[in-house]
């Protein structure tokens, strides 16, 4: 056991670096334990077009590079592996404990960031074809669907991007939404509706996904939202994009959420229930989730364990 860091930083996306950037700037030192795949989802993502200050666009994983290299150039430390528990400090100046397996790690200030994951359906055939045609990712799997059919699951940004760069590769791409209006930005929505390689089955749910490992996906069922009535779709590749789940599981029963998981901060600041507990990023913004807005509350939750630990100096 080290010692008694000011503020461990737990996660790596927009929000976990921008808190390293921010807090190593304010001579903290900040250990970041930024998970196996650091970098967040935008390790995932192609292009990103709408990051302040790339006129031309910026790859995300090139960003997420860029980021941490900043934080670590003002001193900001890694460990590159899973926080496996936490227990955080009930009363002021009380020490947070943040477990890497066996090694323990204690911290006066929490900054969690830990962001979100891919939202599953719970069909049949969804946890058996994973990795053989099912795919949380387009950006990481589309290349394995040259001149094939696939379906994209979702009517957000999401589906819409996905959908477009998996023209570059599938024959034809379907995307399976649930209503008859897509949720997705009108720009988003323009950019999908005039491509003629996608097609779009409304009010349709995936109830089932057919197929085996050996030979990987041919069909999803497809049931219609109005007249429930379903049919078998041929497909080789499904991919979703219907949205996230907060990576909260260990904060369970520990800190205040909402009822999809989403930890409850003190708006407009980043604090939550715990003294020198903050959160930042996907954890605790169920409506923006942009890399943009990931990044600005990890500089607020920088700032207010700055404040926290300015303010119980001495304790
Ligand atoms: P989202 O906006 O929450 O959209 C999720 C979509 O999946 C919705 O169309 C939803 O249908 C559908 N869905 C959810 N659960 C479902 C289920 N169980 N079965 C079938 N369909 C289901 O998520 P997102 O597209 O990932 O976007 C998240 C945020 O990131 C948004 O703020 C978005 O603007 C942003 N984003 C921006 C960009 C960009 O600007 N370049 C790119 C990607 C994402 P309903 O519509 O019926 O609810």
């Amino acid at each position: 056991m080290g010692d008694i860091e000011n503020v461990i930083i737990v996660g790596s996306g927009p929000a976990g670096y921008t808190a390293a950037l921010y807090t190593s700037r304010a001579n903290l030192a900040p250990l970041v334990i930024e998970g196996f795949l650091w970098g967040g989802l935008l390790q995932q993502t192609t292009e990103v077009e709408n990051y302040p200050g790339f006129r031309d666009g910026i790859q995300g994983p090139e960003l997420m590079q860029t980021m941490r290299d900043q934080a670590e150039r003002f001193g900001a430390r890694f460990i590159t592996d899973l926080a496996t528990r936490v227990e955080l400090a009930r009363e002021p100046g009380g020490v947070h404990r943040v477990w890497v397996g066996d090694a323990e790690h204690r911290a006066r200030t929490v900054i969690l960031a830990m962001g979100a994951e891919h939202k599953k359906l719970g069909v049949p055939g969804e946890e058996e074809l994973g990795g053989v045609g099912v795919s949380y990712c387009a950006t990481c799997d589309a290349a394995f669907f040259a001149d094939r059919e696939t379906i994209i699951v979702g009517g957000g940004d999401s589906a819409m991007e996905e959908a477009n760069y998996l023209t570059k590769f599938a024959s034809r791409v379907t995307v399976v939404h649930r209503r008859r209006e897509l949720r997705a930005s009108k720009i988003m929505q323009d950019r999908a509706l005039a491509n003629p390689k996608i097609h779009f089955e409304w009010n349709s749910e995936v109830v089932d996904i057919l197929g085996s490992r050996e030979a990987g996906v041919r069909a999803v069922v497809l049931k219609d939202t109005e007249n429930g009535e379903v049919r078998e779709f041929p497909t080789r590749g499904v991919f979703y994009a219907i949205g996230h789940v907060p990576n909260t599981q260990l904060f369970r029963d520990k800190l205040a959420m909402n009822e999809s998981g989403y930890l409850v901060v003190e708006e407009p600041t980043t604090r939550t229930a715990i003294e020198g507990g903050f959160a930042a990023g996907d954890v605790m913004d169920p409506s923006y989730r942009q890399a943009i807005t990931s990044a600005g509350s990890g500089c607020k939750a920088a700032i207010d364990a700055e404040r926290w630990l300015a303010e119980h100096e001495g304790h």
